[in-house]
């Protein structure tokens, strides 16, 4: 005799009733509809996927029970969900979704043989009993500096971490530019959550992994598994969304991926290189949900982030350097922070290669030739240099304490191009010459302003020596 879902269905509703109390049966299954019995599987719809959450959490095993009973050990549940209506927009989106726990197969993600749970990364790996979560275990709290820059993102973090899934900062998002520490607080929450909860499945995974996955996904028609893989997650942290502009097949499955996660109470971490407000080609309901829950920005450390930084990273290098060359670096490299490690790292490289001492020479050759190098643009040597040049003195003349005007005036049209065309701060900008302070610095400025206004071969001689800088000032860029 051929069974009916239909059939099959009241058969297992009449087990289940015996079990449950009246309000649960009338709350959580008289709602289910049947939809198809085919290959044994038995598929119901359930209205949200709330319901399946709960469904799956709370009545299982008494599921497991009813199936047993009509399909035999054989059987399978599969729930269908509709995640999303749809408009006139959007078309409806519904999901399948295998039964996870069953008292044959308690742990699902113990099951990597079905390949409906295979997971989309080339080297799948297991980690205990879950897979592998593809952190960095270095990155972590203790070495992620506080600072103003990051102080609120790091709380975010911090407390997300403590309990994921919980606290209104979710979905968190973190965006900031390059080298400024995204990727290392986001693994730094992932490793907590793991080391304080091994029973939680944490991922991470970047959006250009993620978006080859997908197409992966699509090639071998595989769809069905690659969304099951990531619905199973409990604590996802996407890096560089951004990645996902204009990517539109990918953002909608993400979408899907999100929706489910954030509905079942599941913690959603993602970084990006721009703020939510200034990202494009994102579908509207996606960039809607980013702003959920909480984003923070991470910004350019300050000077003594700065230096505090370069101490941890020589300290767990087992490194000693004068403090003064520390500051000599915290003072020339503010735009990020995997820069301050580049000149560090090569630093001690030329140390050991050449046999000798991190002293300042060291640290200004090795800056000089890094920055010139990563940075095209107008930097603070360039400047003194070709200012020196023009006026017929030395760059040392522009540091030295001397008031003389033949010196005054070229020292502060130097200064002044180093705040148009570099990001320092006046406190660095002091210090890069001679050790002035920032009023010194302010009083230059405005009075190569002043002088700008009223002298027109001064004007012409600032024109001359800005026309051999062939950019334009950082100011005006973008
Ligand atoms: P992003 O993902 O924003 O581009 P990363 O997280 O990769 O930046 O950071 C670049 C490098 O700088 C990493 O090696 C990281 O450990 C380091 N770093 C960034 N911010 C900090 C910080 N506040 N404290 C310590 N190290 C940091
Ligand atoms: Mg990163």
């Amino acid at each position: 005799m051929l069974k009916d879902s239909k059939t099959v269905w009241n058969n297992c509703l009449k087990i289940i009733g015996e079990s449950v109390s009246e309000k649960d049966f009338r709350t959580w299954f008289e709602p289910i509809v049947p939809l198809r019995l085919a290959n044994n599987v038995l598929t119901i719809q359930v209205p949200t996927l709330y319901v399946h959450e709960h469904l799956e959490n709370n009545f299982v095993y008494l599921l497991r029970k009813a199936i047993d009973a009509e399909l035999g050990p054989e059987g399978r549940l599969e729930y269908q969900v509709v995640i999303d209506k749809g408009n006139e927009k959007n078309r409806a989106y519904v999901i399948n979704i295998p039964t996870n726990k069953t008292p044959q197969n308690k742990d699902p993600k113990v099951d990597i043989h079905a390949d409906k749970y295979k997971s989309p990364f080339d080297l799948y790996e297991l980690e205990g009993n879950g897979y592998a979560s593809y952190l960095n275990p270095i990155y972590n709290f203790d070495n992620f500096i506080e600072g103003d820059c990051n102080r609120l993102a790091r709380s975010a973090g911090m407390a997300v971490a403590q309990k994921p899934g919980i606290t209104s900062f979710n979905p968190l998002l973190l965006y900031g530019g390059v080298g400024l520490g995204k990727t290392h607080l986001v693994q730094a929450i992932g490793n907590y959550i793991k080391q304080h909860d091994v029973g939680r499945f944490v991922l991470y995974v970047s959006c250009e992994k993620f978006t080859n996955q997908f197409i992966e996904a699509v090639r071998n028609n595989n769809m069905q598994g690659f969304m099951n893989f990531y619905l199973q997650v409990d604590v996802l942290v996407l890096d560089d969304v951004q990645f996902l502009s204009g990517k539109e097949k990918t953002q909608e499955c993400f979408f899907h991926i999100f929706n489910h996660l954030h509905q079942a109470g599941k913690q959603i971490i993602m970084t990006t290189d721009r703020s939510p407000r200034e990202l494009v080609g994102f579908e509207d309901r996606l960039l809607s949900r980013f702003k959920w829950g909480l984003s923070a920005d991470l910004q350019q450390p300050d000077l003594e982030t700065r230096i505090a930084i370069i101490q941890k990273k020589l300290q767990a290098e087992g490194i000693a350097m004068d403090i003064d060359v520390i500051e000599y670096i915290a003072h020339s490299i503010d735009t990020n922070v995997r820069e301050l490690e580049g000149v560090i790292v090569s630093l001690m490289a030329q140390a050991s290669l050449n046999r000798r001492e991190i002293d300042l020479d060291l640290a200004k050759r090795t800056i000089q030739n890094i920055v010139q190098h990563v940075d095209k643009e107008v930097n603070i040597e360039v400047i003194q240099k070709r200012v020196a040049e023009h006026f017929g003195v030395t760059v040392d003349d522009l540091k030295d304490k001397s008031r003389k005007k033949e010196l005054v005036v070229p020292r502060q049209v130097a200064i002044y191009f180093a705040k148009e065309y570099t990001d320092f701060s006046l406190k660095s900008i002091g210090y890069h010459f001679g050790g002035r302070d920032h009023s010194t610095v302010i009083h230059a400025i405005q009075s190569v302003n002043d002088m700008l206004k009223t002298d027109k071969d001064f004007k012409a001689a600032v024109q001359e020596i800005q026309k051999s800088f062939k950019t334009r000032p950082n100011k005006y860029s973008n």
